[in-house]
């Protein structure tokens, strides 16, 4: 890859921003494509975001990835925002259009829903269970509507936050109902569930032997069920062997990470990602770590 002065910027906001992968398998595409792009990652505080605005649209910049803490901070500073990231309230793609407008949309709900896809379930009849109810539950289940699904349990354990979060999509655009529910009702809720998505960090790097799962819940898992963690180290996590055991499908969270990329990179660039080769460069340093 080589930097010339005609080089179109790409990059990534977030704050710590060193542990981001996107970089990787951005600029594995870009290379694999032969354009002439760069993705480069920017730690920002929230109180710069309006200077880091200014000074992205001076330089030009194509477009940029949004990660934690800036999901929802970079709100006020959009012309346009897509109707799904209006419901999740929160961006991790924003481009800047040639007439100076800013863009912004939320590709992990495509991330998420990508390995679903390819199963060919009947969704609406499927409730998912989502365990979780932070920022990236918002997309899962802005997800789970897309793909029809008419009714979405959240569980959760913090009963004020959960009627809060179900409340938030209340007067938005999302089809789909939502029921909440506590921990301690899970072992009811587990026969019924076809699609499980754990959403919390329980299990992630370095504490391997959490899972949301207890061992006499693990056995209450059905072998139909599809079991997903968003979690993508370790890969599989404590939930997902346990899934494994009982005969359910398994998916963990690199190819969401691979495939909300691949969205961003086909807004920016305009080019069909090179998925497979953003999925090898992620899974060998994931494979590294
Ligand atoms: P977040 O906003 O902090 O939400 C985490 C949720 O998990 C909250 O509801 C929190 O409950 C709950 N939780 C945390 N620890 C718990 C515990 N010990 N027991 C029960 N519940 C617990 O985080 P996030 O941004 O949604 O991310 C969640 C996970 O998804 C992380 O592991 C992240 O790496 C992963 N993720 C993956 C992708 C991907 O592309 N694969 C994308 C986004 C996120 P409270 O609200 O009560 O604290």
């Amino acid at each position: 890859m080589q930097i010339t002065g005609k080089t179109k910027l790409l990059g990534i906001i977030g704050n710590p921003i060193e542990h981001s992968l996107s970089p990787v398998f951005q600029n594995s595409a870009i290379a694999s494509l032969n354009l002439d792009y760069i993705y480069i990652p920017f730690a920002i505080e929230k109180e710069h975001l309006g200077e880091l605005f200014n000074t992205f649209k001076a330089v030009k910049i194509r477009g940029f990835n949004v990660t934690i803490p800036h999901k929802e901070n970079v709100l006020p500073f959009l012309d346009h925002i897509s109707e799904t990231a209006k419901i999740i309230g929160a961006v991790n793609t924003v481009w800047l259009t040639e007439d100076e407008q800013w863009h912004g949309t939320n590709t992990d709900i495509d991330g998420f829903i990508s390995p679903l896809k390819s199963l060919h379930r009947d969704w609406s009849s499927i409730t998912p269970l989502v365990l979780g109810n932070g920022g990236a539950s918002r997309a899962v289940i802005v997800g789970c509507s897309e793909l029809g699904c008419k009714e979405i349990r959240v569980v959760g354990r913090n009963w004020e936050k959960l009627t809060q979060f179900q409340a938030s999509f209340t007067n938005t655009a999302l089809k789909a109902t939502i029921s909440v529910y506590t921990w301690d009702q899970l072992t009811d809720l587990i026969p019924d569930s076809q699609l499980i998505v754990n959403t919390t960090p329980m299990g992630m790097y370095p504490h391997l032997s959490e899972s949301p799962l207890d061992p006499s819940q693990e056995k209450l898992l059905r072998k139909d069920a599809i079991a997903y963690d968003l979690i993508y180290n370790p890969r599989p996590t404590l939930f997902l062997q346990q899934a494994h055991r009982q005969g359910a499908i398994i998916i963990d969270g690199s190819e969401m990470l691979v495939q909300q990329g691949a969205k961003a990179f086909e807004i920016w660039t305009k080019h069909h990602a090179p998925v497979e080769v953003m999925r090898q460069s992620l899974l060998e340093i994931l494979d590294s770590q």
